[in-house]
């Protein structure tokens, strides 16, 4: 039996596990994939301490930090639930069986990419619509495509892609950007982004492979823009099925609820990272890692007082 059972290997998972390893606490923490999130961020320019930072090169040293306390495990989980016998704990089940057992819970699983649901996308997933700019965008050198979307996420990934693609088209619905001004001015520096704004993508266009999207209204004459790949960054969903089939509150938006001290409803389970509601849902690296220092001290004290 651990103390605590930590799910998510982004920032607010390796967080929590270095702090709960810390605390001297058998900690077990697991995640289908490494690095959540913080993988997809080319250039992290935010974390303090580091004035600039790729987001794979940060997360890998986040998981270093954990490893250093703890061993984490790769895998997929198929059912959280509390466990029978009398002095409580939780239950994981890991995809081919296995089950692990802890006393607590901190549910990190982070977000999922929305997506945008209109025709062609699914059809065209991997044959030329990704959702991850700043990750694929190097397989468009020297040719055309578009963004989607007027967030962090879309705005640095059409300035990163800018720096390989030929023209790279800002597909927004609204002329304001919520992105960070820092991006927004990066991007307004390239020369071969083209914004195409007060416009929504209303189909993927294609044939075998992606040739373009259609437009609910022209841009220069034309309500089509032929193009190689569509990044789609519209955005995230909290990865709250598991926490949800538990039984663990969400907020109005889907986030996982939790109170200041990270405290997800049920007791033992806690929450931290983009997965909650917390920080005022401002999904970033800083937060998540506060979320997580925060979760682990709960476990603590819930541990030494059962509060
Ligand atoms: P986001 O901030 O939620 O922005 C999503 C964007 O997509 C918005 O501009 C939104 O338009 C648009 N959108 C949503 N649904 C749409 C639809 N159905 N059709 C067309 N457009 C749609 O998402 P994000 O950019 O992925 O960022 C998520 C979180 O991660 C944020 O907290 C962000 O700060 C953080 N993040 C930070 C960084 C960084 O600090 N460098 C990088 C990436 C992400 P409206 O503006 O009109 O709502």
């Amino acid at each position: 039996m651990y103390d605590v059972l930590i799910i998510g290997l982004g920032c607010a998972g390796y967080t929590a596990a270095i702090y709960t390893a810390r605390y001297k606490l058998k900690t077990f923490i697991i995640g289908a994939e490494e690095g959540g999130m913080g993988m997809t961020a080319a250039e992290v320019g935010n974390w303090p301490g580091d004035i600039e930072v790729r987001g794979p090169d940060l997360m890998e040293r986040f998981k270093k930090h954990a490893l250093s306390f703890t061993d984490l495990v790769t895998h997929k989980i198929t059912r959280v639930e509390k466990a029978e016998q009398a002095d409580g704990g939780f239950r994981l089940t890991l995809q081919g069986g296995e089950t692990v057992e802890g006393r607590t819970l901190i549910f990190a699983m982070g977000s999922n990419k929305r997506r945008l649901d209109v025709p062609g996308e699914a059809e065209f997933s991997g044959k030329g619509v990704t959702y991850c700019a700043t990750c694929d965008a190097f397989f468009y050198r020297g040719r055309d495509v578009a963004v989607i979307g007027g967030g962090d996420s879309a705005v640095e990934g059409a300035a990163i892609a800018a720096q390989v693609a030929r023209k790279v088209y800002l597909v927004h619905r609204r002329n304001e950007f919520r992105a960070e001004p820092y991006w927004v001015d990066e991007m307004k520096k390239r020369e071969n982004i083209v914004f195409v704004l007060e416009r929504n993508v209303v189909e993927i266009l294609g044939d075998q492979k992606v040739t373009g999207v259609q437009l609910d209204k022209e841009f220069e004459g034309s309500p089509e823009l032929r193009v190689d790949g569509v990044f789609i960054e519209v955005g995230s969903l909290p990865a709250t099925a598991l926490a949800k089939k538990m039984g663990c509150a969400l907020d109005d938006r889907g986030f996982l609820r939790v109170d200041e001290a990270m405290r997800a409803g049920i007791p033992g389970v806690f929450g931290a990272g983009d997965v909650t509601s917390g920080s005022n849902r401002f999904a970033q690296f800083a937060t998540a890692a506060g979320e997580g220092a925060v979760a682990a001290n709960s476990v603590f004290n819930y541990l030494q007082t059962g509060a």
